[in-house]
């Protein structure tokens, strides 16, 4: 896949809220793989926000089934998941497509019935695009980030500027 096309999401919103995901489930969407950190909720958090549990809810009110797909340690993104009530992928190493595809497996369902979606362009939309879902990027739910991911918000700067999303 051309890098410049593996890094381009297929649709960009501002929050995860914002997603229709009526229309989404009509169009054949039956799985929502869903990064946590500043997408559903706080930058490392420990534990899901009132926020993540009303995304949650309304996700699975549109009929789409939910899975956590998260790079985080395998305790913190389990309690997480746990917390909200649905499955995990843990270590997932997006932007590899490898916890994507696990996700998939794990849910029963092909890669033409799930949505990725994440804050981040050099983890969450690879990794959805190299698994061949469609990928959807939300900004950052909050401003504050560890030091790592503040550091590649330079360069994904630039490449939404190249890319136009
Ligand atoms: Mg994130």
């Amino acid at each position: 896949m051309n890098v410049f096309k593996a890094m381009k999401p297929e649709r960009v919103y501002t929050t995860v809220k914002m997603i229709p995901w009526v229309s989404l489930k009509s169009e054949g969407i039956t799985v929502a793989l869903l990064d946590f950190d500043n997408t559903l909720g706080p930058d490392h958090a420990t534990a899901p926000t009132d926020y993540s549990i009303e995304c949650v809810k309304e996700i699975q009110e549109a009929g789409i089934r939910c899975c956590l797909v998260s790079n985080a340690r395998s305790g913190r993104s389990k309690g997480i998941a746990q917390a909200l009530d649905i499955p995990c992928v843990t270590y997932a190493r997006k932007p590899e497509p490898v916890g994507v595809r696990r996700a998939l497996e794990m849910m029963g369902a092909q890669k033409e019935d799930a949505v990725m979606v994440g804050d981040q362009v050099f983890t969450d939309v690879i990794a959805g695009n190299l698994a061949g879902v469609r990928s959807f990027l939300v900004e950052k739910l909050y401003p504050k980030e560890i030091w790592y991911v503040a550091l590649k918000r330079i360069p994904e700067k630039l490449v939404r500027l190249i890319g136009h999303f």
